[in-house]
């Protein structure tokens, strides 16, 4: 978690940098890009326009032939002046007839841009190494489009410089203070946004030590707050999960230990007569014995099928099976069982039905409720169980009139252990798990089971299970009502 938020805080420094720093970096490159261009733009476009005038003087008074004209010579030097730079005329051939430094007159300057402007084009050139723009201009006199000569106007750009120096220095001093602004406010943002996941890190750390961990407080952030809940969600279902253990735990000791406790008082009755016990206080106390080992073989057995199909989870063994069959013969195994507590066993059959089931678990499950109809029950009762199904699924429902279900209780009898009324469901041999056995094994075929019971009238379980297994559970949660 340490190296996480390490990692979150420093992400976050980085990204408020970049968010900082990157616009005035981009300003700062662009401003530079077009500044010489912008800068030299008026410059250019006073020359040329101070040009043209000039070449319509200097074309009318014969300059080219005679370049003593006293007014033009006054105003290229004026010029010069202004321009801090340098004025150059040139003829056709270009020759130079005019420089304001006088260093040219009278050789012919062949320069590209000169060539260009005797083509008719007017160029400007920005010399970054003399620090001045030159522009060449064509002279032109009235409507003529044949250029007469070429005149050349340099212009000294050292006042941008300076500027560009100041602006770069501006520039310089934004940025730096645009970075510590940035780096002050990511060192807060991360500080306060990571904060929460600290908080949050540090009540895991907290509950991780504590042996019976605490619900965490839903603060901070949305999203925080989100998964802080569902981790106490999730922290409640395992807390659920490890109360059940615990309480599963200590009832299959207790219910373990009870026959054999019995066993022992029975054993240690006997011993301390001495051997002077009659014979038939000896044959009772072994069967109560034998009654007490039957009970201890029925829990372990209801047990270990319990945990096995909680080891299984989805291991089903999956075969198509006639339903009708098989409680047909459930039926018949119980029928003697039923007849000597003088309970009806009645089976009513709508339709033939074949599904894809784990036979040996269901006819547990089966087993289970009808054993039950028969045990919760009073001589002349009966247990009715009807067969049914549609296109999805097969309906059993297992009815009986026996001593029916508190209401109160009804929510719990699927629980491991719980009976309604523990001595008498111990004398009926009762432990507690048959429900529980039932209920798991119809839950591993996707099925449900509802049961409706009325104190003193009787109880009735339905279930349903899909014809086709489906491994999918989603796919088979719609809701139930028998
Ligand atoms: P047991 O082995 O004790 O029968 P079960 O899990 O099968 O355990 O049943 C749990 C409890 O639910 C029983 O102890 C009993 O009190 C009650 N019960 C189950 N089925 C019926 C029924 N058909 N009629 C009345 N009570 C029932």
């Amino acid at each position: 978690m340490k190296t996480l938020l390490g990692g979150l805080r420093s992400r976050i420094l980085l990204l408020v940098l970049c968010v900082g720093l990157i616009p005035v970096s981009i300003s700062g490159f662009i401003f530079f890009h077009f500044y010489e261009r912008l800068g030299t733009a008026p410059d250019v476009v006073s020359i040329t326009s101070e040009a043209q005038l000039l070449s319509n003087q200097i074309v009318t008074s014969g300059y080219l032939q005679d370049p003593s004209v006293e007014s033009l010579n006054t105003q290229f030097s004026a010029l010069s002046n202004i321009y801090t730079g340098r004025v150059i005329v040139c003829d056709a051939s270009l020759k130079v007839i005019k420089d304001s430094y006088n260093i040219y007159e009278g050789r012919t300057f062949v320069w590209e841009n000169a060539i260009r402007s005797l083509r008719g084009e007017t160029t400007t050139l920005l010399d970054r190494d003399s620090h001045c723009i030159i522009v060449t201009v064509p002279i032109l006199a009235g409507d003529s489009s044949e250029p007469h000569g070429v005149l050349l106007f340099t212009k000294s750009t050292e006042y941008l410089e300076q500027n560009s120096h100041f602006f770069m220095n501006l520039i310089f001093y934004l940025i730096l203070v645009g970075a510590i602004i940035s780096a002050i406010t990511a060192l807060l943002a991360s500080e306060r946004l990571t904060r929460p996941l600290r908080n949050l890190s540090q009540s895991l750390a907290q509950v991780q030590e504590e042996e019976s961990p605490r619900i965490l407080s839903i603060s901070g952030t949305r999203e925080v707050a989100d998964i802080t809940e569902k981790f106490n969600t999730i922290l409640m279902r395992m807390k659920g999960i490890d109360d059940s253990r615990q309480e599963f735990v200590s009832n299959v000791s207790h219910e373990l230990k009870t026959p054999l406790t019995s066993m022992k008082v029975l054993a240690d009755s006997i011993n301390s007569m001495g051997g002077d016990a009659p014979l038939e206080l000896y044959q009772e106390f072994m069967a109560d014995i034998t009654t007490e080992i039957d009970r201890e073989t029925k829990i372990i057995n209801d047990l270990l099928s319990l945990v096995r199909m909680d080891r299984s989870g989805s291991s089903l063994n999956i075969s198509s099976v006639n339903i009708n069959e098989l409680v047909e013969m459930i039926l018949k195994r119980l029928r003697p069982i039923a007849e000597k507590q003088q309970i009806q066993l009645v089976l009513e059959s709508f339709r033939p039905i074949t599904a894809e089931i784990d036979e040996v678990k269901i006819s547990l499950a089966i087993s289970n409720l009808i054993e039950n109809g028969i045990k919760y029950n009073s001589p002349q009762g009966f247990v009715h169980v009807s067969l049914n199904s549609d296109h999805r699924y097969c309906y059993i429902r297992v009815e009986d009139s026996g001593l029916g279900i508190p209401e109160e209780d009804i929510g719990r009898i699927f629980e491991r252990f719980f009976r309604v009324d523990k001595s008498h469901s111990r004398k009926i041999g009762g432990t507690g798990l048959g429900l529980a056995i039932t209920k798991n094994a119809i839950d591993m075929h996707h099925g449900q089971i509802q049961v409706h019971s009325v104190l003193g009238e009787g109880s009735c379980f339905d279930i349903r299970l899909p014809l086709n297994y489906i491994e999918d559970e989603r796919e088979e949660k719609t809701n139930y009502k028998p």
